[in-house]
C-alpha cells in the first residue's frame, strides 16, 4: 500500500534527526515523514544550535521532576551511544574518559538519590573522588567535589549529518522551508494530520529564551573530556571532537545575551584557564593554535524541554519536543522514545516495532 499520510517532523537538529530515526522504525505502511527545516547539517547558522555544539555527555544531578525525566532520558542516550560506537565507529562518538571537578558544589550534587540517579546508577567506570587521597581517586586543591566516568563525545556536526543520511537512505524526505507560523506545516505534504516540532525554540513559544555559549575550536589534541565549575560559578571545559575534529575549549552560559561576535577577552580567558587546567599534551606548552572562535545560542525554555501533544483545529495535532537548553545531545535518544510513546498513547502511531 503506498503511504498516503504524511507525517511533517520540523528540524534537523539533533531532536529533530533523532525523532525522525526512532520514528521511521514505527510507522505503518500508510505512513511516511516529511522532514522540514530552514536548517540542515550543512547549513552554518547562529539560530541553528547543533553544529555548535561542544559535545560531551556530562549528566546533571537533581531530585525535581525535571531532573529526573531528564536523567531518565540521559541514561537511555547513554545506552544508545554506547551501541553506536561499537557499531558506527564513522557516526562521529567516541568513548572517553570524562572528570568533572566542582569548586563549590551546588546543594543537588551532595543529596545522594539525585547523584545515584544521575552517575553512580549506570555509568561505566564510575568513581567518587575524594579529597585526602593521592593519584586518580583525589581531588585537586581547591576543588570539593569531582567524579570520574566512561563517557561520550561527540562531532556534533558529522553526527547530525550521519543521522540525516540515515533518515534518508531509510526512505525519508526532506524539504528546506523557513515556517512562519506552525499552521504553514499542514499544507507542506500530502493529507497531514500530525505534525512534530522539534524546532528548538518552538516557534513564538513565550517561555523560550537562549543561553548564550562562547567556546574556541582548537588543534590541540586532548584525550579526555574535562568539566571544572569554578568558585564564581563559570564553567571551563575540553572536548576532544572525535575524527579529526579538533578539541573544543568552553565556555560560557549566558542566559538571554544575544551578541554573535565572539568576545576576545572571553577566549582568552578560556585559553588561559584551559593552560592551567586541562591535560594538553606537553608539546602543547600552554599555547593554543585556534581554529575559531564559535558562538552558539542553546534553545532553552522555563521548566525545560516541552513534550506534549497539542490538538488543534480540524483533528490536527502537533506533537512538540523543543526547548533542550544545553543538553541536548546527551539527552537526544531518550527524548525520541519519549516523543514516539506519546504518539502512540494519542494513537498516532500503531505499529509497535520489533526491535
Ligand atoms: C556552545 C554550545 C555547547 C553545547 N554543548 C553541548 C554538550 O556538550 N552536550 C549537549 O548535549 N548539548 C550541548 N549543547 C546544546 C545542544 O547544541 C542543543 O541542546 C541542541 O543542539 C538542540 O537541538 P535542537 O534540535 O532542539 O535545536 P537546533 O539544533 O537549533 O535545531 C532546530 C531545527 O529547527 C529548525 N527550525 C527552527 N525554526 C524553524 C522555522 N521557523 N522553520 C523551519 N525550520 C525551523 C532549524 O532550522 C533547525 O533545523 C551546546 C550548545 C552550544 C551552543
Amino acid at each position: 500500500m503506498p503511504p498516503n499520510e504524511t507525517i511533517v517532523l520540523i528540524g534537523a537538529g539533533v531532536i529533530g534527526l533523532t525523532t525522525a530515526l526512532t520514528l521511521q522504525t514505527h510507522l505503518s505502511p500508510s505512513q511516511s515523514i516529511l522532514l522540514i527545516a530552514r536548517d540542515f547539517p550543512s547549513t552554518i547558522s547562529i539560530n541553528y544550535a547543533s553544529p555548535w555544539a561542544g559535545a560531551h555527555y556530562r549528566p546533571i544531578p537533581g531530585t525535581t521532576p525535571q531532573a529526573l525525566r531528564e536523567s531518565s532520558q540521559a541514561r537511555r542516550t547513554y545506552a544508545a551511544f554506547k551501541r553506536l560506537v561499537a557499531q558506527e565507529p564513522a557516526a562521529g562518538i567516541k568513548e572517553v574518559e570524562g572528570i568533572e571537578y566542582l569548586e563549590n558544589p551546588p546543594e543537588e550534587y551532595l543529596e545522594k538519590r539525585g547523584v545515584e540517579d544521575a552517575y553512580s546508577s549506570y555509568l561505566d567506570g564510575f568513581c567518587q573522588l575524594r579529597s585526602g587521597r593521592d593519584g586518580e581517586d583525589g581531588l585537586p586543591e581547591g576543588v570539593k567535589w569531582g567524579v570520574r566516568y566512561k563517557t561520550f563525545v561527540v562531532n556534533s556536526p558529522v553526527y547530525c549529518a550521519h543521522l540525516l543520511r540515515r533518515f534518508v537512505l531509510n526512505g525519508g524526505r526532506t524539504m528546506t522551508y523557513d515556517l512562519t507560523d506552525m499552521n504553514e506545516a499542514f499544507y507542506l505534504g500530502e493529507n497531514v494530520k500530525t505534525v512534530v516540532n522539534c524546532s528548538g525554540m518552538g516557534l513564538n513559544d513565550s517561555k523560550s529564551f537562549i543561553i548564550r555559549g562562547q567556546t574556541c575550536l582548537v588543534r590541540n589534541p586532548c584525550a579526555i573530556t574535562l568539566t571544572r565549575q569554578n568558585s564564581d560559578g563559570t564553567w571551563s571545559f575540553c572536548i576532544p571532537r572525535p575524527l579529526y575534529g579538533g578539541t573544543i575549549i568552553g565556555g560560557t552560559k549566558e542566559p538571554n545575551n544575544w551578541d554573535p561576535n565572539p568576545s576576545p577577552e572571553t577566549r582568552a580567558k578560556l585559553l588561559s584557564n584551559a593552560a592551567k587546567w586541562f591535560p594538553f599534551t606537553a608539546g602543547s606548552q600552554g599555547k593554543f593554535d585556534v581554529i575559531r572562535d564559535i558562538v552558539g545560542r542553546r534553545p532553552a525554555r522555563e521548566g525545560g524541554m516541552r513534550i506534549e501533544v497539542e490538538r488543534i483545529a480540524d483533528g490536527k495535532t502537533v506533537v512538540h519536543a523543543y526547548g533542550a537548553g544545553g543538553r541536548g545531545f546527551e539527552l537526544s535518544v531518550g527524548v525520541a522514545e519519549d516523543v514516539v510513546d506519546l504518539m502512540f498513547e494519542n494513537g498516532i502511531l500503531r505499529t509497535k516495532a520489533l526491535l
